[in-house]
């Protein structure tokens, strides 16, 4: 095939895509305009999951991963229109790592015990329904990400997605039961309403048919969940420190923390807020930031220009979550070449551009007097999320030292945050991770019941 000929290909299906979306989010599969409705398919649908071969859900589930790199530019381009934030390259992406590393009926196994007594198992199986709230700056991510692991697990989801993000994840929906119906599954394994509200949140979580509910986002979301009444996974806000000590290469260190820091424009939950540095490593790591790493160095008064712009007496300015560094500078008057991809400066932790999860490539650096400060301080800064944490160090002893006192879900070592996601690092992928209740990185295991079956003086054959 021609480039010609496979450009005019793709644009004719993202000319498509649209027009399905204008003609009406409701015409798509899995969207209803009543949340008990969407609940009530979804129930009807696992139904018919539950009594389908794990090997058939594993159809599916290779279907969806099949679609999801098929439309992984669309869903990309869709999410950065619709919300304004993020960007193409790196959304499209975060979507092929889902769709290769996000576990399926793999991770569902079984423990055993066999002696004199007999055998005992412990099988991993479905909730029903689950709900799930998502959040609006990895949209479309979180929804297949999501479903691949509740469906492995034999449940279905009702999404109540955000507003913001509304037609994404309808269209991601849609293309999850398009995998389905085509891989001979039912209709409606995952589903949505028309138009997500607060009100078909709380119809979703107090639902007699929602067995558990799964809410990714800030502290907000997952404190209603977890005030539901419900069994909740609350996978909840993070203001990941990157720590840097004396023994860390620092002109890796820096590479690394831009490059998380500003992938997807800071978006994902885990990328790193802000940097606490040893007092001898901090003019050397802000060299190479600067000189190697395209970061642009805010004077103070640039500094107090940005804080009146990104935030607002009631929190973010949603207008600047996930805008790349040249148009937040662009903001306060300050024109930049088009490389310029962070903003960097040093402060006090309590600076507002420190302090808070602004989801910008804007990294402030705080000097620590030496490693025991740095540890102190990145601890305060993470504000007992317990979400995630970077390190870079060759000390084995601080890195272990660290990691106890920060006790988050996720520490990367000498790597990009993004590391913890499996791209450039083992392990595999997911974008909820349960911060508050414990269970940490998802996957489809997180989504079962553990039941115990007993078989009492026989079919132990040793
Ligand atoms: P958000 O909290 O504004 O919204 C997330 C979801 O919760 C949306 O669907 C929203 O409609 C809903 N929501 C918000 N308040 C609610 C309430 N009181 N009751 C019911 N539903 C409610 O977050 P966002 O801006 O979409 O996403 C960014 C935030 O999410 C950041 O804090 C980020 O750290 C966090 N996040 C966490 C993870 C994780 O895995 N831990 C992943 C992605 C994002």
């Amino acid at each position: 095939m021609s480039v010609n000929e496979k450009m005019v290909q793709d644009v004719v299906k993202e000319v498509m895509a649209k027009l399905q979306l204008a003609a009406g989010a409701s015409e798509g599969k899995g969207i209803f305009a009543d949340m008990n409705d969407a609940i009530a398919a979804a129930k009807k649908a696992q139904r018919y999951i539950h009594r389908m071969s794990m090997d058939q859900r594993e159809q599916i589930i290779s279907n969806i991963r099949r679609k999801t790199k098929e439309n992984a530019e669309i869903l990309a381009r869709m999410g950065v229109e619709e919300t304004g934030m993020g960007n193409v390259p790196h959304k499209i992406l975060k979507h092929q790592l889902v769709a290769e590393k996000t576990p399926g009926t793999e991770d569902i196994t079984t423990t055993a015990w066999s002696g004199d007594k007999g055998l005992t198992l412990i099988e991993m199986g479905p909730f029903g329904v689950i709900g799930a709230i998502t959040p609006c700056t990895n949209p479309s991510e979180t929804i297949i990400c999501n479903t691949i692991g509740m469906l492995a697990g034999g449940n279905t989801v009702v999404f109540n997605p955000h507003p913001a993000a509304v037609k994404t994840s309808q269209f991601a929906v849609n293309m999850l039961n398009e995998a389905s119906i085509e891989a001979g599954g039912p209709e409606n394994i995952a589903c949505t309403v028309g138009k997500p509200t607060m009100e078909s949140s709380n119809i979703m979580m107090k639902h007699k048919d929602i067995q558990l509910i799964a809410a990714t986002g800030g502290p907000g979301v997952v404190t209603a969940v977890l005030s539901s009444g419900r069994r909740g996974i609350g996978a909840g806000a993070g203001n990941p420190p990157a720590l840097v000590d004396e023994t860390a290469d620092i002109r890796k260190a820096a590479g690394d923390i831009v490059n998380g820091c500003t992938f997807d424009n800071n978006l994902p939950c885990i990328a790193e807020k802000e940097i606490v540095a040893v007092d001898s490593v901090v003019s050397e790591l802000m060299h190479y930031m600067v000189n190697e790493q395209d970061c642009y160095l805010a004077s103070k008064e640039e500094q107090d220009k940005l804080t009146a712009t990104v935030l607002t007496p009631k929190g973010l300015n949603r207008k600047c979550v996930g805008r790349d560094a040249k148009t937040l500078l662009g903001m306060i008057g300050v024109t930049v070449p088009d490389n310029i991809r962070c903003i960097v400066f040093e402060g006090e932790k309590e600076h507002p551009l420190i302090a808070t999860e602004l989801m910008m490539p804007i990294l402030g650096v705080v000097r620590a007097k030496d490693f025991e400060d740095a540890v102190e301080k990145a601890v305060w800064l993470e504000h007992g999320n317990r979400h995630s944490a970077h390190i870079h160090s060759k000390n084995i002893d601080n890195i272990t030292r660290y990691a106890k006192a920060i006790d988050t879900a996720i520490l990367v070592k000498n790597a990009p945050s993004y590391a913890a996601l499996g791209f450039g690092g083992e392990g595999f992928c997911t974008f909820t991770i349960a911060s508050r209740t414990g269970e940490g990185l998802t996957s489809a295991s997180t989504f079962t019941k553990r039941r115990r079956c007993v078989m009492s003086e026989s079919l132990c054959i040793r």
